[in-house]
């Protein structure tokens, strides 16, 4: 890739073809898993959107999207532990399975209050599926149903996940350069 993004990144975790062989094989999981039923996909904006499209069409049953904004780490790196929604949902999720499609897992934070606030709109179930997981500075308990990765406490880039909004079209997971952070 010739841009100076690159220039940017220490290292690759994930590249993008270990991406897209996860992503399939979380498809297939989920596939079997919700056979018969019907899935509505909720993606937290904005990080979790690359990821979803792929996933998306790596599930071979009826599939719904719809979105929700919550605030997270804004140009920060670490987590403020205040949730707000930005953006609500534009469907009801009364009886529907929600599969919760989420970039990246770090304090629990944003999915344990999302587990509530969507829990209290009578769905018939929830599940959570993310790409990364990064346990090391768990705060709230999440159950998680589908991990594509679990990582140590690095901060990633890449695949819909931003620094100040930037990396996010990154095909793959990587971590920046201490420089990259310092402007
Ligand atoms: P949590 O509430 O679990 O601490 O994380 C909320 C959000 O913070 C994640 O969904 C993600 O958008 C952002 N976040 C957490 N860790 C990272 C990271 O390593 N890199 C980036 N770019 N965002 C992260
Ligand atoms: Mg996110
Ligand atoms: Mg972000």
């Amino acid at each position: 890739m010739s841009n100076n993004m690159m220039d940017d990144v220490e290292k690759i975790l994930f590249s993008e073809a270990e991406l897209a062989t996860r992503i399939k094989e979380l498809g297939q999981a989920i596939t079997a898993d919700y056979a018969g039923k019907e899935i509505l996909m909720i993606g937290v904006l904005r990080g979790a959107v690359i990821f979803m499209s792929d996933l998306a069409r790596a599930i071979e049953l009826p599939v719904a999207v719809d979105f929700m904004a919550v605030s997270s780490y804004g140009a920060a790196t670490s987590s403020s532990g205040v949730v707000r929604i930005l953006k609500d949902l534009d469907e009801d999720v009364e009886n529907k399975h929600v599969l919760i499609v989420e970039d990246i897992i770090d304090s629990g934070l944003t999915l344990n209050y999302l587990m509530e606030n969507l829990w209290s709109r009578k769905p018939a179930s929830i599940k959570i599926c993310t790409l990364l997981n990064k346990p090391d500075r768990r705060k709230a308990d999440v159950p998680i149903a589908y991990n594509g990765f679990t990582i140590p406490d690095y901060f990633v880039v890449g695949y819909g996940l931003d620094f100040a909004e930037k990396y996010r079209n990154l095909p793959f997971i990587g971590v920046l350069k201490p420089e990259a952070y310092q402007g």
